[in-house]
């Protein structure tokens, strides 16, 4: 069982609207995400890869194909189901940041525990550990607005290994930080990926995150069009070189 791979997408279509202003976000997208990698998800503006994190992760749902994290299958749970996806299994890290303006950096992170009712003293604890992992143990008590762009990405970051997730999606994690903060905060995610035995999906536009990830999946007009891991297993014959951003059909 543990041999499966932690990510699977199978012929995955998302189309938005209908009629003439319908628009293909996703068509027919396969592939796989093996256990324990980090893989980068690239692509222009509007090539799908929003889209596609949050089909994987249970915040959308696909029009068409099948999706399996950690051996459920996603696109069949219900709403409910999602959400206990997104407490239990996968953890979302996001290009704004996405934390509660008025709770501390410490609050912050604790907050996925107290949704699970972990216990005072082990929410405490892990708590500290994450905030030191992350490098921010001196400013647990700050609150976002009192803190860096590249700082409040770490606590986002913490926030989301709070519940050990099998897997973390992030979306376009860098977008809003300088080029040098964007370059610590991806060896961050590489760092953590690696000593916490995750597995990883992360969109970005930044080369060093091509660069420290284990393979690449390129998204252009909602197709895979190329990927760099030999044991890739995805429907590259596909291939458009479409340049086109968001196929209206
Ligand atoms: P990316 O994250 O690569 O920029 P997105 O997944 O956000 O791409 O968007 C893919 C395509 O789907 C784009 O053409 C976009 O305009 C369209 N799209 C995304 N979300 C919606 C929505 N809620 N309603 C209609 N169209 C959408
Ligand atoms: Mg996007």
């Amino acid at each position: 069982m543990t041999d499966s791979p932690m990510v699977t997408v199978n012929e995955v279509t998302k189309t938005y609207g209908s009629g003439s202003g319908k628009v293909t976000a996703l068509d027919a997208v396969s592939f796989e995400v093996g256990r324990g990698k980090l893989v980068a998800l690239v692509g222009r503006s509007g090539s799908g890869k929003t889209t596609l994190l949050n089909c994987i992760g249970g915040l959308d749902r696909p029009s068409g194909g099948t999706i399996v994290v950690n051996d459920i299958t996603v696109t069949k749970l219900s709403e409910r189901a999602r959400t206990g996806l997104r407490r239990d299994t996968v953890a979302f890290v996001f290009q704004t940041f996405g934390l509660v303006p008025m709770l501390s950096a410490a609050e912050n992170v604790g907050l996925p525990m107290r949704l699970r009712n972990a216990k005072t003293s082990v929410r405490d604890k892990r708590v500290a550990e994450l905030l030191d992992m992350v490098g921010l143990s001196k400013h647990m008590n700050q609150r976002p607005a009192e803190l860096s762009g590249g700082q409040q990405q770490r606590v986002a970051i913490a926030r989301a290994l709070a519940n050990d997730p099998q897997l973390l999606i992030a979306d376009e994690p860098t977008g809003q930080l300088d080029a040098d903060t964007g370059t610590a905060i991806m060896g961050l995610l590489r760092e953590v990926i690696s000593t916490q035995g995750m597995t990883a999906l992360i969109s970005t536009h930044d080369q060093s995150l091509m660069d420290i990830a284990d393979s690449t999946v390129r998204l252009a007009d909602g197709h895979l069009v190329a990927e760099d891991d030999p044991t890739f297993v995805g429907t590259g014959s596909r291939a458009t070189g479409s340049e086109h951003q968001g196929r209206i059909v």
